[in-house]
């Protein structure tokens, strides 16, 4: 196996007191990295990294591309991502691996919820059309008046007595 993509030596860093990073990887390398949607694309990884005393110290940024689904209109969202990355080793410690600090931020970074726009209308609840593109006509799924979660009770509704009719 090849050394990982986002492992760097220290040999230089001792000698020079620096390395500069400017390294990608597959979004392969991070196959779980994401609880939902997935990464697009290579991740890049750029930074330096510094002697200091004894240690070395990375600091720089990842960065990529991940593809979600809107939370409220399930529509697909590819948008850019970037992930401050502070990471400090024993400089004697051999090869600095990068990867699950990478790995780590990604997870950070991941949104709780991604909508398409600000003002994106959902799914229709009746007949489950994009709002955004459709004008179906069916109200809104009504708001705010005061019923809990569960409290979906139909009183209105007389409940059906005669069988179903044969679909044609
Ligand atoms: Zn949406
Ligand atoms: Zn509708």
């Amino acid at each position: 196996m090849s050394a990982p993509d986002f492992q760097f030596p220290l040999t230089e860093v001792k000698e020079n007191g620096q390395l500069a990073v400017n390294a990608k990887t597959a979004s392969a390398t991070f196959p779980d990295a994401l609880s939902e949607g997935a990464l697009v694309g290579p991740v890049f990884l750029n930074g330096m990294i510094l002697a200091v005393d004894d240690e070395a110290s990375f600091t720089g940024e990842a960065k990529g591309r991940w593809k979600f689904e809107c939370t409220r209109c399930l529509k697909p969202l590819e948008q850019e991502w970037r992930a401050p990355i502070e990471v400090m080793v024993p400089i004697d410690g051999g090869p600095m691996d990068l990867t699950d600090e990478v790995r780590q931020s990604i997870a950070l970074a991941q949104p709780m919820k991604l909508v398409c726009k600000p003002d994106c209308k959902g799914l229709c609840p009746t007949c489950k059309k994009n709002r955004n593109d459709v004008a179906c006509g069916h109200s809104a799924a009504p708001e705010g008046d005061g019923s809990g979660p569960g409290g979906n009770l139909e009183q209105t509704h007389k409940p059906r007595l005669t069988p179903r009719p044969n679909k044609g």
